[in-house]
């Protein structure tokens, strides 16, 4: 039995029962193998964003050493938005919705980022106080970090334009 495979930006991440490793995979071949276990997976998606999205990698690497408490979910933002989740805002109805973003699991749903005094999310882990709060006061889930992550990888290409691998 295989198991469940993830998708970043063209790469693919699984696990290898026979061989006991995590294998990243472009185009069918291995490009990163990483140890069993969660810190491996962990690693392999890490290394899956370096190679499909370098900018991103690296601002989510910075927000997380500066931030430990959202390391988990600044992993999964970067997913989102590699993988292009992370929408413009609904044209005209919703004056404070800065964006949309696209479920990970789900395709169907789609979350609204609102800017009031800070940035707000409609999910259930913004909802329910799970995300975890900083000291500026702002909570962040993997929904708002995409944002930031996507607005500010936007800024940075507009002021320097930066050279990403292209995957067919
Ligand atoms: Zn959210």
């Amino acid at each position: 039995m295989q198991s469940k495979t993830l998708e970043i930006s063209g790469l693919v991440i699984r696990y290898d029962r026979a061989g006991s490793e995590w294998l990243v995979e472009q185009n069918g071949h291995i490009v990163e193998r990483l140890p069993p276990g969660p810190a491996g997976k962990e690693a392999a998606v890490e290394e899956a964003i370096k190679l499909a999205a370098p900018a991103l990698y690296q601002m989510a690497r910075y927000m997380a050493l500066k931030n430990p408490v959202l390391r988990s979910r600044l992993w999964k933002a970067a997913q989102l938005a590699a993988n292009g989740h992370v929408l413009p805002p609904r044209p005209g109805n919703l004056v404070q919705e800065v964006s949309q973003v696209l479920s990970a699991t789900d395709e169907a749903i789609l979350y609204s980022i609102q800017v009031r005094d800070c940035h707000l999310c409609n999910c259930e882990d913004y909802q329910f106080e799970k995300a975890p709060r900083l000291a500026s006061g702002q909570k962040y889930c993997k929904h708002i970090l995409a944002y930031v992550l996507d607005k500010r990888r936007r800024q940075l290409a507009a002021v320097q334009p930066m050279e990403e691998p292209v995957y067919a």
